[in-house]
């Protein structure tokens, strides 16, 4: 099943583009550039920062640079360089429903030949509490393992960066960077990945079954489609909407910006 995702929980704030969601154990500092809300949020994607650096701030904070919501330094330190709730430039066509976490690898002084190395054991740590809270926060990103890059079910949850570049990206899958056989974040960290969802798993109010129908609303003037099972339909009149709210789809308000992007995704 194909899904369009949005969250039910406290972060609708981001259609107007609040800063409602930062991580409360960590080191904030804000890459002031970067101010669109994400339409959705379906996932979070881990990287390999191939970089020995302390923190990523600095080159973040470039005009024309990427930069992803979060940094696990090699002592675990997390840093927030913006509320989840903003669009991070991490993951190209990911970039609108996608929550980005870099992390040290220690390139050039630990990591000097070979493949990329895992995650340490204080990354690890944090890497399994800051996802819980960022699952938590964004009820939308289900606890699962994504399988691919494609805009729907599939794709959501716990995610890498590979899984949408190419040769691993499957066809129809989005293209998470223009890269190609970039292995980020490497075979070591994703065979990882499973042990941070056994710590998400633990709690149990979060939900792994995707909601069924959502009403895309453009909140300017109150045009609207309905996603279906990761399909758009438009809503004929104001009757149907009424009807797909009884039976239990969720309304999401979206920018323009937020509306244009997610019809050209899902009515195209
Ligand atoms: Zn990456």
């Amino acid at each position: 099943m194909g899904f369009a995702n949005v969250d039910r929980g406290p972060t609708n704030a981001y259609a107007e583009g609040g800063r409602v969601a930062i991580y409360p154990n960590a080191v904030v500092k804000i890459v002031g550039r970067f101010t669109d809300a994400a339409p959705m949020r379906n996932r979070v994607n881990f990287h390999t920062a191939v970089s020995d650096a302390t923190s990523l701030f600095s080159y973040f904070n470039v005009y024309g640079n990427p930069c992803s919501h979060f940094y696990v330094a090699e002592d675990g330190t997390v840093e927030q360089y913006m509320d989840t709730a903003i669009r991070s430039e991490a993951d190209y066509q990911g970039n609108d429903s996608t929550i980005s976490i870099e992390s040290w690898d220690g390139y050039g002084r630990v990591w000097t030949s070979g493949a990329v190395p895992g995650w340490n054991a204080a990354q690890l740590a944090s890497l399994k509490r800051l996802t819980l809270w960022i699952l938590r926060t964004h009820r939308s990103i289900p606890p699962k393992l994504a399988k691919d890059s494609i805009p729907a079910w599939s794709s959501f949850g716990l995610s890498w960066h590979r899984l949408g570049i190419d040769p691993w990206r499957v066809a129809s899958g989005l293209h998470w960077s223009t890269a190609y056989g970039k292995t980020c974040p490497g075979d070591a960290k994703i065979a990882q990945v499973p042990q941070i969802l056994q710590y998400v798993k633990t709690d149990h109010t979060l939900s792994e079954e995707p909601p069924d129908m959502v009403i895309i609303r453009r909140a300017s003037d109150g045009a609207s489609f309905i996603v279906i099972g990761g399909k758009g339909s438009r809503l004929i009149n104001t009757a149907d909407m009424n009807q797909y709210m009884a039976a239990g789809a969720q309304t999401v308000n979206l920018t323009d910006a937020g509306y244009a992007q997610a019809q050209s995704r899902y009515l195209s």
